[in-house]
């Protein structure tokens, strides 16, 4: 059975092979990309190139790219732990054409690595091509459909004409673009999470977890002008995305990503903290905890490891919202101490070889983890006692505003967890009122520091910062104010 490590290298071989260059994954914190809170696929570091305001530096390129999903265009997160293929930390790997080569070469090769190297039975696997779209005048993408048998000898049938939503790659409202191929695998009826569903239907793009996207091939080969035409684009690009976990599932013959080689380390770390056997089972409460602390565990680590650190905006914030909710599926297994933490080391010996960098800041992860444990479960228990008060209290299945706002601002509880405990007992929070009284505590908290600087200028003191004013209420401040004066 190929080791994680394995399907990696042989991926990047594969293309070092064809003349690709091996490019190292970018940070997953885009420093230099404030468009950006988390790097989500492999093309953010070639964006400038596709964009024509950066020269190539070589003629194609391939790597593993470290991406988070957390936020903006991507959120997988609530998909986290009750699916077995989303993530919100993965390694997308990639190979990538600077107008060298183009849909032949890409799709040949595709077929070539998962078929005769990664040995993946063809009779599984499906295709798909863009449709066209009549509402952008977008055409559909005979060339790819006709590829697609041609090359790789995959019946007529098994290859899919779809939609602009999964098969036309777009940067923004105007810039590159292009239509995609994707390939899917079918895994077989038992593997459907969707029986449930009235009226599902087991298909490519069907939402359940028989037909699994593996590998997307984007087309970028258009530019779409202000005025939503698409002009060909003289130097033309691929971009492709494959997700390892995935990949690792499909050939270590597992149900689920989290039955690899890559989080299995993690899992039987959670296990031996917690003395809770992990069942691999798909609604089971502890396994679905064990997978989301897994999952969070690696994104934690990851950005910490490239610069960021839990706070009160932006990315920070994101973080603390992922540490805090990995830290509540602690409390369901039992776990009332910082344990987190003690995970690093596992982490880092399974993927420490291919990211040097996490081994080399794995001392400096593991303390800021523990740290917003600790401070976390200061609060954890009593917010957890006064949701369920706000639960019991809630009418027509809402919980109230105030409460969800109580729980945040004395509890320390982001408003995403409140909803995710809110839907796991069939509830879900009134999240305008929550947002009203969020907007009322930032005017009273801009309203202080107007006072604050007035009195600062006027004592010569230094009183707290905007963001950081946010974790206290307006009293508390006037008392920080008096005590300082
Ligand atoms: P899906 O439809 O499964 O959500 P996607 O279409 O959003 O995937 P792309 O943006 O096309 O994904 O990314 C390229 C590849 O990265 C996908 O084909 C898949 O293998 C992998 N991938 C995407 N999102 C995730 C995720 N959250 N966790 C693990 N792998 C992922
Ligand atoms: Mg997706
Ligand atoms: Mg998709
Ligand atoms: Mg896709």
């Amino acid at each position: 059975m190929l080791s994680s490590e394995e399907i990696r290298s042989k991926f990047i071989e594969f293309f070092q092979g064809k003349g690709h260059t091996f490019v190292p994954s970018s940070p997953v914190v885009p420093n230099d990309d404030p468009t950006l809170l988390f790097t989500n696929a492999g093309m953010n570091q070639f964006k400038d190139i596709f964009l024509g305001m950066k020269a190539k530096k070589c003629d194609s390129a391939a790597n593993s790219q470290k991406c988070i999903r957390v936020s903006g265009k991507h959120n997988d997160l609530e998909e986290v732990g009750v699916d077995t293929y989303h993530h919100t930390f993965f390694e997308m790997l990639g190979n990538w054409s600077f107008d060298s080569y183009f849909k032949e070469d890409t799709i040949k090769w595709a077929w070539e690595l998962l078929t005769e190297v990664y040995k993946i039975d063809p009779d599984k696997l499906w295709a798909t091509v863009f449709a066209g779209d009549e509402t952008d005048g977008s055409e559909y993408d005979a060339e790819a459909a006709r590829l697609w048998p041609q090359l790789t000898g995959i019946p007529k049938e098994r290859v899919l004409a779809c939609g602009k939503k999964d098969n036309f790659w777009e940067m923004g409202d105007t810039g590159p673009c292009g239509p995609c191929s994707e390939i899917h695998i079918d895994l077989g009826p038992e593997m459907c999470d969707m029986q449930h569903v009235e009226g599902h239907k087991c298909a490519v793009n069907a939402g359940c977890a028989r037909f699994i996207e593996l590998w997307n091939l984007v087309f970028i080969q258009f530019n779409r002008v202000a005025d939503g035409s698409l002009m060909p684009l003289k130097a033309k690009y691929v971009d492709t995305g494959a997700g390892l976990e995935r990949i690792c599932a499909v050939l270590q013959g597992k149900k689920s990503n989290y039955d690899t080689d890559l989080f299995m380390p993690i899992i039987n770390g959670i296990e031996n903290l917690s003395g809770v056997k992990y069942t691999s089972s798909l609604k089971s409460k502890s396994d679905i905890a064990m997978r989301v602390i897994a999952d969070h565990l690696r994104s934690l680590s990851f950005a910490i490891t490239d610069g960021a650190s839990p706070g009160n905006d932006g990315r920070g914030y994101v973080l603390r919202r992922i540490l805090r909710r990995a830290c509540r599926f602690g409390r369901v297994l039992n776990m009332h101490e910082p344990f987190i933490y003690k995970l690093v080391p596992a982490l880092v010996d399974k993927m420490g070889g291919a990211f040097p960098e996490l081994k080399a800041r794995s001392s400096h992860v593991q303390t800021v983890i523990q740290a917003e444990e600790a401070s976390f479960g200061r609060t954890l228990d009593r917010g957890l006692e006064m949701f369920t008060q706000a639960a019991e209290k809630a009418q027509d299945g809402t919980i109230r505003g105030e409460d969800a706002f109580q729980l945040y601002d004395t509890y320390g509880f982001p408003l995403d967890l409140t909803s995710l405990m809110a839907r796991e007992r069939g509830l879900s929070v009134d999240t305008d009122a929550f947002e009203e009284l969020m907007e009322q505590q930032r005017n009273r908290a801009r309203a202080a520091q107007k006072s604050n600087s007035m009195l600062s200028v006027l004592v010569g003191i230094d009183l707290p910062e905007t963001d950081d004013s946010l974790k206290y209420s307006s009293t508390d401040i006037k008392a920080k104010i008096i005590a300082s004066v």
